[in-house]
């Protein structure tokens, strides 16, 4: 028997109705991208949750009835029976490993326009739905009402029959019929579904009944409520009604999952939300209320506040979606003492964005996720060696740290060498900047692991030429070099260089600016410009760097405007969560904003944004521009190396030169690591990069 730990009170059993969690790790439901689309996938996305420790393993959002369906994003479905056998798949995936399964069963309301069945979606009232689409959902009447709740029964048992052991019933994150009815602010209803907090909830409690009725002598049956929506009066408070309904309900489930709404607070990024646990202030009220047990979530990694907050009694379960996503092992790593193993969130949404873009799940800080079963890979294990090659990987970015970590972990010998004296590159530089100091994580984790192994050799500030590597006598070699931010405007509106010949501002990139940040004087900042003079951020990437670029310049005094070419500053962030959030920051801190507006014309000082849909333009002088417009590949030393390398053997094999990362081609983090991982894994197998290299969920064609 192993010693007792300090962290024993996390793996203690916890009973839920009838059914009893092994431990109280908790993996609230969350999206996938998987879902019924991608059912083999799903079945071992959870499975490997199971095996890492979680004592329960909860689904995505489940749709209960084509009445409510988000297509063509790919969530979860169980509309009949015939969706059974593919849930079964998910239950036995987590069983095996002696996890309770639970099912987040859902009816979307007007969250859902119903683009496939083209049925009217239902709604506490007449109203357009929650997307742009130019549809209204119908006031529900009591034959609807009726047929919710029989939707909500039928799903429950057929849930039960796939093997579920905890079947939710679902009001949170503005997504579910359910909560719409809580909310004052929609349900204006005259009947006694609509009015107080009383007739609000009435809804919900019929299901809460019906589902324990039909259920609840062999499922736990589970209420996820969103407790606060942070928009004070206007939306449900946890002082307030959000209260009240705990209270009213308080013993009526057999477990409370609580937490903020809507979505984009309850996963709030580490650049809103920095600090682990931001939801209790909201839901550790709940367990004074209920004496059911209560799952909260907050991005929580740390196995000591974990503790902590167990015994203060604040949560019942360490409840997680995404720490579960970037570790699945979390748990077995804690329970282990291996807490430097863990892998812990960086906040960043990729996650969150995939599904918004309708693409299988993928992780910053886990490279495997999503790939589970389409590729076979693991998050904690990796083929062994087939040779006993050396390989040469330059560059400690996240590309370069990810790929020689894993090619020792297989049993390679790895020379790691870093220009700098730092290793980390863009995660770590990036980290200097304002809400991403998280990112450093990235770096942290591996860098740590890598001074584990002693077959990686790690060579900071050592910049190596074409000539040096070729002089080495190491055959294969890997190059992670990264990228760097165009200064000449080149991006998606302008695909020749802007004229900037008559500019007598200075135009920086972000990287000119990252470099400097150690020094937090801003004299150091950007040296001969005047530090509270007029800076233009002008940003045609779309992503982060532009709005962050923004945010740190008027921090340091500067007079910022941001100009964009999109209609919305940071547009891809609404994918992430964050876009309303950036903008609403930028406008408190005083940065002035230009949207749908191009670099048209630099002169001397003034520059002309010109309106991308040909309406008026704006000029105005500025002491410098930062141009976050695009970035290209640092691919010299592979062009030189091309030249050096013999090609027999480069044809042969015995020698091999490969790009990853940044350097091959520049996207996000997520993107250099994933591409660092997958060099590693496939290495001495002989795989192209072209092949299909995965396995794919073919549609029945039997009617
Ligand atoms: P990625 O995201 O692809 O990992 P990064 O830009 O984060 O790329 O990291 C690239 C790293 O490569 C930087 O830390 C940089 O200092 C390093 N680097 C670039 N060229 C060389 C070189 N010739 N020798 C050693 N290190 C290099
Ligand atoms: Fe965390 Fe980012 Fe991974 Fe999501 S993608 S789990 S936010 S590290």
């Amino acid at each position: 028997m192993s010693a007792s730990t300090k962290y024993d009170v996390l793996f203690e059993p916890v009973p839920i109705g009838p059914v009893t969690a092994p431990n109280r790790f908790y993996q609230v439901p969350h999206c996938n991208g998987l879902g019924h689309a991608r059912p083999f996938a799903e079945a071992r996305n959870r499975g490997i949750k199971a095996e890492g420790g979680w004592g329960v393993v909860s689904t995505q959002e489940v749709e209960i009835h084509p009445t409510a369906e988000v297509s063509p994003f790919q969530e979860g479905r169980l509309w009949d029976d015939k969706d059974i056998p593919y849930h079964r798949m998910t239950t036995e995936a987590i069983h095996e490993h002696g996890a309770l399964a639970a099912i987040e069963l859902v009816h979307m309301g007007h969250h859902a326009s119903n683009r496939s069945s083209r049925l009217a979606p239902l709604s506490a009232v007449h109203m357009p739905v929650d997307s742009i689409d130019p549809v209204n959902a119908r006031a529900m009447d009591k034959k609807d009402i009726a047929n919710l709740r029989q939707w909500h029964v039928d799903a429950a048992i057929r849930s039960m029959q796939a093997g579920y052991d905890i079947v939710y019933v679902y009001a949170a994150h503005n997504m579910s019929i359910l909560m719409h009815f809580l909310q004052a602010r929609i349900n204006n209803r005259s009947d006694e579904y609509g009015g107080s907090v009383v007739n609000r909830l009435r809804l919900t409690r019929e299901i809460l009944e019906a589902v324990k009725d039909a259920v609840g002598h062999r499922c736990g049956v589970a209420f996820r409520l969103a407790v606060d929506e942070l928009m004070g009066a206007d939306g449900i408070q946890a002082r307030e009604d959000g209260r009240e309904i705990v209270t009213e309900l308080a013993e009526l489930p057999d477990l409370w999952d609580v937490n903020i709404s809507d979505w984009s607070n309850d996963s709030a990024t580490a650049r809103f939300q920095p600090d682990e646990g931001y939801q209790l202030p909201y839901t550790d009220f709940v367990k004074s209320v209920t004496s059911k047990p209560v799952v909260g979530v907050g991005r929580f990694t740390s196995a000591d506040k974990m503790v902590a907050m167990v015994k203060k009694g604040q949560l019942d379960f360490i409840g997680a979606a995404r720490p579960s996503i970037a570790d699945p092992f979390l748990p077995n790593k804690i329970r282990e003492g291996n807490l430097d193993l863990i892998r812990e969130c960086i906040g960043c949404n990729i996650c969150v964005a995939s599904d918004n873009i309708v693409a299988p799940i993928r992780c910053t800080q886990n490279p495997t996720q999503g790939e589970e079963w389409r590729k076979g890979w693991h998050p904690e294990s990796i083929e062994p060696a087939t040779g006993n090659e050396q390989i040469l990987v330059v560059g400690s970015g996240p590309a370069g740290l990810e790929s020689a970590l894993q090619l020792a972990e297989r049993g390679y010998q790895v020379m790691l060498a870093e220009a700098s004296d730092q290793p980390g590159g863009r995660s770590l530089k990036e980290s200097r900047l304002p809400g991403l100091s998280s990112y450093k994580r990235v770096a942290d984790y591996r860098i740590g692991l890598i001074k584990q192994h002693r077959n990686i050799a790690l060579h900071l500030g050592n910049k190596l030429s074409a000539n040096d590597i070729h002089e080495t006598d190491i055959s294969h070699i890997c190059l992670a070099t990264g990228a760097h931010w165009c200064g000449n405007g080149f991006g998606r509106t302008h695909h020749d260089e802007i004229d900037l010949a008559r500019a007598k501002l200075a135009i920086l990139t972000p990287d000119d600016l990252i470099e400097n940040i150690p020094s937090t004087s801003n004299h150091n900042l950007v040296e001969g410009i005047d530090p509270a003079s007029s800076v233009l951020v002008y940003d045609d990437d779309h992503y982060y760097m532009g709005g962050v670029i923004a945010e740190y310049l008027q921090e340091q005094g500067f007079n910022v405007t941001l100009a964009t070419t999109e209609s919305i500053v940071s547009g891809w962030t609404v994918n992430t969560l964050e876009q309303e959030k950036i903008q609403s920051r930028l406008l408190s801190k005083n940065v002035m904003l230009h949207t749908s507006k191009f670099l048209s014309v630099v002169d001397g000082y003034s520059v002309e944004l010109a309106c991308t849909y040909g309406g008026s333009s704006i000029q105005s002088d500025f002491s410098a521009i930062v141009m976050v417009t695009s970035r290209l590949p640092d691919v010299e030393l592979y062009k030189q190396l091309q030249k050096l390398l013999p090609t027999d053997a480069l044809n042969q094999g015995s020698k091999s030169l490969r790009c990853i990362g940044d350097c091959y081609a520049p996207s996000t983090i997520a993107a250099a690591i994933y591409q660092g991982h997958q060099y590693a894994r496939t290495f001495g197998l002989g795989s192209d990069s072209y092949s299909i290299d995965y396995k794919r969920e073919i549609i029945d064609l039997r009617e």
